[in-house]
């Protein structure tokens, strides 16, 4: 089948064919995953689509931000599933490097963020951000786009993400976009698959609580005590708790006692079994 779309495994080849499409004064949209793609990720695909003339989605499991004891062996990999999905929303080009081509032999520079990286998943996954910041740092600067998408899924990872292209004067402007959930509410993911048949009817408690507990705070609960309410649930249900918070929406700082501050952002994080799970949602 015509596929109608470019494959491209160098940093080289990915800058030729993006400076030809800009050549011919179109602008491109860059969307970074690691694969193992879902509707979720095509959404970004097609959110680029609306911004810009072409979009380069990449596909690269990047293992400087896997922890020790983390998923990268097992981390699914489904190229050419992903490769006919891509195609099928129109993608023009797929990036997907080797790890020896991102990662050359001699490679030793790193992007590190500050405080906002530091909080929530930063706390639980040491070193995480700062392999996720690097990874997308260089693509960033080898695409040159003129957007690049990112889900707020990944809610920390939108901010640290947005921090650094401007802390680092980096032109690309960076989009967040909304989460797309199946139809019980659990946000769509690429780890979802790891998760048992018991633990899929159990995993979308997670939205429920967030909406839940967005819907106490609205109706003027305390913050800390609602907070409380939501993790006890969850527990009695069987996940194990690694955060739920209310941060603010730029520099993700706590906040606590009443609800003066909004927008606000409500974010999860738990484990049902091995399968870590994490949601938010704007309040
Ligand atoms: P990943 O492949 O998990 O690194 O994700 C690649 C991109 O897709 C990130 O910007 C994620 O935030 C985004 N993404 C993952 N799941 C979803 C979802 N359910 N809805 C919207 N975006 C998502």
């Amino acid at each position: 089948m015509e596929l109608g779309l470019s494959i491209v495994s160098t940093a080289q080849v990915l800058r030729e064919e993006i400076t030809e499409l800009k050549k011919a004064g179109g602008t491109v949209a860059l969307v970074p995953t690691m694969g193992a793609l879902h509707e979720g990720h095509l959404s970004l695909v097609k959110l680029g689509l609306e911004l810009a003339d072409s979009v380069v989605c990449s596909i690269f499991v990047n293992p400087k931000q896997f922890g020790e004891n983390e998923d990268l062996d097992a981390y699914p990999r489904t190229l050419a599933a992903d490769i006919q999905a891509l195609s099928s929303v129109n993608t023009d080009i797929v990036f997907t490097p080797e790890t020896d081509e991102m990662y050359p032999e001699g490679y030793q520079t790193m992007v590190s963020i500050g405080d906002i990286s530091s909080g929530l998943c930063g706390a639980s996954r040491p070193g995480h951000f700062d392999g996720m910041a690097t990874i997308v740092c260089k693509l960033l600067l080898m695409a040159g786009a003129d957007v690049a998408i990112f889900g707020e899924k990944d809610y920390q990872q939108l901010l640290v993400i947005k921090r650094m292209a401007e802390d680092l004067h980096i032109p690309t402007k960076i989009i967040g976009a909304p989460i797309l959930r199946a139809d019980d509410g659990l946000a769509l993911s690429s780890r979802n698959q790891y998760l048992s048949a018991k633990d899929r009817d159990l995993a979308p408690l997670v939205y429920k609580i967030l909406v839940d507990t967005k819907d106490a705070l609205l109706d003027g609960s305390e913050i800390e005590a609602t907070l409380l309410n939501g993790q006890k649930t969850l527990k009695a249900n069987g996940f194990e708790m690694d955060y739920f918070e209310l941060r603010d929406t730029v520099f993700l700082q706590p906040l606590t006692g009443e609800l003066n501050q909004r927008p606000a952002r409500l974010l999860v994080a738990a484990k049902l079994g091995n399968t870590r799970l994490i949601d938010n949602i704007e309040v």
